[in-house]
Parts: C-alpha cells; sequence; structure tokens
C-alpha cells in the first residue's frame, strides 16, 4: 500500500471513530440533557414578562457599606484627648462609605441629650457658622449620652467652656459643650442616657444650654439628620457618609423595611465596664 492510500485509509477509519463515537455519547446522554438541547430552539420565542421589579422602587446600592458596631479605642491619641475636630484612625480607613442604620438603633440605645429640652438655635443658622444645635431647659440640668460610647475629650476648650466629646460604636461622635461641670474623664464608658455633664453658661454663651454637635470623622454635619428634634426622638432613616477628600458627605436616605435585614446589621454595645 502506497503512503497516500495508507494516509485516506487514516482518515476513514477516523471518521468512522468520530461518528461511532458521537452516536454512542447522544445515546448515552442523560434523558434530561437531551430534553434540556431539544428545548433550546425555543429560547428564541419571547417569554412574557415576569420581572415585577419595576413595582418596587429602586433600591439604594448599600450591600457592601455595613454598619456594624465600629471599632474604637479608651488608648485615645494626645490630640484625640485634647482636639475636638480630629480624624478617627480606625474609622473609614479602607473604605471611602460607611453607612450607619440610625433604623436598627434599639429605644435604649439612644437618648435625646437634654431631654424636654427646647431649640433655641439651629444648626448654621442665622450665623452661618453655628456648629450644632443650642438646647435650653434650665440652669445645671442634667446632660445625659446620646448613645454608648467611650469618652474622648472632657474639659474647658476655648469658647465650648467645659466641653465633653463621646466616640460612639456607630461610628458617630457627640460634643456637649457650655457646661457647668463635666461628670465623666476620657476613657470613660458611657451608655446612651448616662449622665454626662451638668448644664451652664462656660465658654462663649449668653445663656444657660447646651450646645450639641455630631460629628464624623471629625467633622460636623446637622444633628437633625439624626435627631428629629421636636419629637427629641431619633430620625428612622439612614445616613450615608462619604469621604470625599478631607470633606465628608452625610446623605439621608429611607430604607425599606427588609433593608434593615440582611447585608448588613447594627450591633449594640456589650462587652463594656
Ligand atoms: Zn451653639
Amino acid at each position: 500500500m502506497s503512503k497516500t492510500h495508507y494516509c485516506i485509509l487514516s482518515i476513514i477509519l477516523l471518521i468512522v471513530l468520530s461518528a461511532c463515537h458521537s452516536l454512542w455519547t447522544a445515546q448515552t446522554q442523560p434523558a434530561s440533557q437531551q430534553d434540556s438541547i431539544l428545548i433550546l430552539p425555543t429560547l428564541d420565542i419571547p417569554l412574557p414578562n415576569t420581572d415585577f421589579a419595576f413595582l418596587f422602587p429602586e433600591e439604594p446600592k448599600l450591600n457592601k457599606q455595613t454598619s456594624p458596631r465600629k471599632q474604637i479605642t479608651e488608648n485615645f491619641s494626645s490630640r484625640e484627648k485634647n482636639d475636638i475636630a480630629v480624624t478617627d484612625p480606625l474609622l473609614m480607613a479602607e473604605e471611602n462609605t460607611m453607612l450607619i442604620d440610625l433604623g436598627l438603633i434599639q429605644k435604649e440605645d439612644y437618648a435625646f441629650p437634654l431631654p424636654g429640652a427646647k431649640v433655641i438655635s439651629l444648626y448654621a443658622g442665622r450665623r452661618k457658622h453655628h456648629s450644632g444645635v443650642d438646647l435650653k431647659t434650665h440652669a445645671h440640668d442634667t446632660i445625659i449620652s446620646a448613645f454608648d460610647g467611650i469618652v474622648r475629650l472632657a474639659k474647658p476648650y476655648y469658647a465650648y467652656g467645659n466641653v465633653i466629646v463621646v466616640r460612639h460604636y456607630n461610628g458617630l461622635e457627640t460634643v456637649y459643650s457650655h457646661n457647668s461641670k463635666n461628670l465623666v474623664k476620657p476613657g470613660d464608658y458611657v451608655k446612651a442616657g448616662q449622665p454626662i455633664a451638668l448644664t451652664g453658661r462656660t465658654g462663649r454663651a449668653t445663656t444657660e444650654h447646651l450646645h450639641f454637635e455630631v460629628r464624623v470623622n471629625g467633622q460636623h454635619f446637622n444633628p437633625n439628620l439624626v435627631f428629629d428634634l421636636q419629637e427629641r426622638k431619633l430620625n428612622n432613616q439612614c445616613l450615608i457618609i462619604t469621604k470625599k477628600g478631607n470633606k465628608i458627605a452625610v446623605k439621608p436616605v429611607e430604607l425599606m423595611p427588609h433593608q434593615h435585614e440582611g447585608d448588613y446589621s447594627y450591633s449594640p454595645a456589650t462587652n463594656k465596664n
């Protein structure tokens, strides 16, 4: 047999073998797989629209920005113990966006800092640069911590007078200023509703009141995003906090009930002294 004949014969043999193999494979396929092959052409037929997503409002994309209990330390640096506007090295260190879901904070885990108080001056206000909200009841009334946390600063501080800054597990800091007396010191663990100071008019204050600030990563923002100042309770909304360079943007969003579960959660403080 010539070399050419041998080649042709080999090719024919290969074709026959390959055909036999295909036939054998098709016969030994499980029935379901054969069915799935059979229904493939029907995919071209338009199906009725079974996507009901259009019935629901678009959800904010919150899946990755969670609001668990933030890590805080009682070993504050000298700057943290002496300055009000300081960044938190443990906060937003890896991500530029953080989520604080106020709707997940239980009733016992927050308190209005001066119960029964009236608002006498709003954030920004007429002076535009007002860094907090002024709350008034009567002289030497008891100021309480808004959330669980650790006292970061407690001392006289320029125009603030006697002031207290508490760093909270939810990522916020709260500031209580013009106090006649501070009742806690840096490193103290405080619970929501725990007395921390008495109202006064120390520093630059024309009347007895509490100047109350809310801050995140050192930057103050409108306390009315956190508290309903008229009802003196927490707002049922979520704050999306975004770091843009040195600035922090705080955007409130309403969540639907099912969004309070699942990918993120708030853990109230535990394991404290
Ligand atoms: Zn003020």
